[in-house]
């Protein structure tokens, strides 16, 4: 019976989507950290943000006071080619399941990035435009920034420069062709085109690359460059603000129906999809209006909550960028080779790092082939092929749904589906092939990540 009362897809119409996000940091009572000029030790000015990041984007970077900020009328002209993004309710899931939880899921996969980074990237690309700007640079690790980037600046006629981790490269080149088919230039890093490229080259000739070293090379090059700003996919607050359209689209849809989740669930990269999830009902939280439980879920492999320290830390390798206050394993921490499912960033966004640390919400990490095993029980009964980073919350979302199935508790648990894994298949062979490995850092390996992080007066930890 329960198949009537909610629709599989739990339908938003075009004119409830949302027409402005939501900032999370309006109702926190414990602001995040302001970033650090590394030099000085000062939490950076507009001014000084100015010269990497877009202005508007700066402003919206520093603003811990507006709650809701207006969706400019481009942006979601692009937001409703592809949005509002299905929530399902997973009847099947939870038939193979045989658990009286009822779960749902958002799936930001269903646009040709394959992933909620578009959401962001169209707003990013808007406010470089609105500035007069030539074009902007990024890193890309897996590549979904990087693809949904270049179609965001196809989409607006802005020149896109991608510096992408060289073993994504070599190893993901239908990722790369995607992007160049959208009109961006990629450049495996690290490269003999920036300075830090060469010097970490000279250093590590035989390195792979890693996110850390790719966003001191696109750093570089925006601020030498004229006419170009810099452009990141996650961990900033302006991301996060920008993926609430996620969250706000669920909430809205969900309460259509009268549905109230108990457990959020999300995977953890550097924090954009899962803070964009659960922004409004955190909010509520934070308000005292409504409770929740929110999980963060990231892999074992690259445990930044669940076993970092909280600390001001550089956000690249090349030490460039400014401090952020985070959980971190250090910037120079690389998680093992064998290591196979995305979230591989040693940072977290400072905003969900705040909420985590005053007891907001919980964080879990996971083994990669219990994420992967998950991804083949979600894709042969709920038909969506997900990305490895994605079955972070399926794993643990399947986890919550077992424990209502030995309690008898009917909570309703929705998670993120944050993308596909289309271009994700070697990984998925190495698991189908019985090869994939579950290496977890030993607390020695973490130490050598920490002792990198910067030490000065008030960085304690
Ligand atoms: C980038 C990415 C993530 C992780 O990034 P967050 O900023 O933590 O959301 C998760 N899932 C997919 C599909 C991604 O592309």
């Amino acid at each position: 019976m329960k198949k009537q009362e909610i629709p599989y897809k739990v339908y938003l119409e075009e004119q409830e989507m949302p027409r402005q996000w939501y900032n999370v940091r309006a109702d926190m009572k414990n602001k995040p950290a302001p970033l650090l000029n590394p030099g000085t030790l000062q939490p950076m000015t507009a001014e000084e943000l100015g010269g990497v990041f877009c202005e508007e984007l700066v402003q919206q970077e520093l603003d811990n006071e507006h709650p809701y900020i207006d969706i400019p009328e481009e942006v979601f002209d692009f937001y409703r080619m592809y949005r509002p993004s299905p929530l399902v309710r997973a009847y099947c899931l939870e038939e193979k399941l045989q658990t009286p939880a009822k779960i749902y899921y958002k799936f930001e996969g269903n646009n040709t990035s394959g992933s909620h980074k578009l959401n962001s990237a169209i707003a990013q690309a808007y406010y470089a435009k609105k500035q007069g700007l030539k074009g902007v640079t990024t890193e890309t690790g897996a590549g979904q920034w990087g693809t949904a980037l270049s179609m965001a600046c196809a989409y607006l006629g802005l020149d896109c420069k991608v510096y992408m981790v060289k073993c994504s490269y070599e190893q993901k080149p239908f990722r790369r062709e995607v992007m160049r088919t959208y009109g961006a230039s990629v450049t495996p890093s690290p490269s003999p085109t920036t300075k830090i490229g060469q010097k970490i080259l000279s250093e590590h000739p035989q390195t792979s690359g890693s996110l850390g070293c790719a966003i001191s090379e696109a750093v570089e090059v925006a601020t030498s460059t004229e006419g170009y700003r810099y452009v990141l996919g996650s961990v900033l607050n302006q991301v996060l603000l920008h993926q609430s359209v996620i969250g706000l689209e669920t909430k809205a849809a969900l309460d259509k129906y009268g549905v109230q989740p108990d457990i959020i669930i999300g995977c953890a990269g550097g924090g954009s999809n899962l803070g964009g999830l659960i922004s409004p009902f955190m909010g509520e939280k934070l308000r005292g209006e409504k409770d929740y439980e929110f999980i963060a879920v990231e892999p074992a492999s690259c445990p930044s909550f669940t076993r970092g320290k909280f600390a001001y830390d550089f956000c690249d390798t090349g030490m460039v960028c400014p401090l952020a206050k985070m959980y971190t394993l250090g910037s120079g921490f690389i998680p093992s080779a064998d290591h196979a499912g995305g979230l591989r960033y040693h940072g977290m966004s400072s905003t969900l790092s705040q909420l985590y640390h005053d007891g907001y919400m919980k964080a879990v990490s996971v083994k990669q082939t219990s994420v992967f095993e998950a991804a083949e029980s979600f894709a042969r009964v709920e038909g969506i092929l997900p990305a490895p980073e994605s079955s972070h919350a399926i794993r643990v979302a399947i986890d919550e749904a077992l424990k209502c199935k030995e309690t008898g508790e009917e909570k309703t648990i929705l998670f993120g589906l944050t993308g596909t894994g289309y271009f994700d298949m070697y990984a998925y062979e190495k698991f189908n092939d019985g090869k994939m490995g579950n290496y977890i850092p030993t607390d020695a390996e973490l130490q050598m990540g920490f002792a990198g992080i910067p030490k000065f007066p008030g960085n304690e930890f």
